[in-house]
């Protein structure tokens, strides 16, 4: 599957899947910069797919319709404007003929919903989980989201992770300082590189993040280890909003 990123805002990805001149796109929060890859490499717009209600993630989607031919997916809330087709856990779509399963990830927003694709391994995860972190709890509560982030934890270890935000610089640096492993000191190393040229850190694999994202919690620093999985999750996510 051919999948480029179109940079949003400061830190935001807006992903697209690429067949011949025709793209589909995962969470336009900005109409601007998907138009302009439309005009400047001659593409055109089939679907959108959504993955929950935050303004960066939908923000471009009623400008995009003037451009698209085909449909928007999304999460099954009505405060959506735009939305075409409502999705629930385990319904599948397709888009440029490759078939997409819902999985509902609440948490970070009840709404929230990833697309995996099991042919590929690709997985658009939304602000569930990023590289090295995970989203903010806004509307869900710390069950919920341990909960979305295990189900992803039950996919292949090669699934290619395609989240909704440039995070893993600033998420590696809290790992560090939580976890001492040469592992997680290389990829920091790696990504200050990559960072410093403006290069993208994404897609991750959940191999890697098994490796360096403690909200799998399959690695753990020593003081919360053996907690219970969603105590040990929320102490987490709290040392994270505070770091
Ligand atoms: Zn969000």
């Amino acid at each position: 599957m051919n999948i480029f990123d179109i940079p949003a805002f400061t830190d935001n990805y807006i992903w697209a899947i690429q067949i011949d001149n025709t793209i589909s796109v995962v969470d336009p929060g900005d109409s601007k910069p998907v138009i302009d890859i439309l005009k400047e490499k001659r593409l055109e717009l089939k679907d959108i797919l959504i993955t929950h209600h935050h303004y960066d993630h939908t923000g471009g989607l009623l400008e995009l319709k003037k451009y698209m031919s085909g449909t928007v997916y999304g999460p099954k809330n009505q405060n959506i404007d735009g939305i075409d087709v409502m999705l629930v856990e385990d319904e599948l779509i397709k888009t440029l003929g490759y078939e997409f399963r819902i999985i509902e990830t609440p948490g970070h927003t009840l709404d929230h919903i990833a697309f995996y694709n099991e042919e590929n391994d690709v997985l658009f995860c939304g602000d569930t989980l990023f590289s090295a972190g995970c989203g903010r709890l806004f509307e869900g509560t710390y069950d919920q989201l341990h909960d979305s982030i295990q189900k992803i934890n039950t996919l292949p270890e090669q699934t290619k992770i395609y989240c909704g935000h440039e995070y893993t610089l600033s998420n590696l640096e809290f790992v560090k300082s939580e976890i001492k492993s040469d592992f997680i000191k290389k990829k920091y190393t790696e990504t200050i590189e990559k960072r410093s040229i403006n290069q993208i850190t994404l897609p991750s694999t959940l191999s890697i993040e098994r490796k360096i994202n403690p909200f799998l919690l399959e690695i753990l620093p020593d003081d919360i280890k053996d907690l219970k999985a969603v105590n040990c999750f929320k102490e987490l996510r709290i040392r994270k909003d505070n770091f």
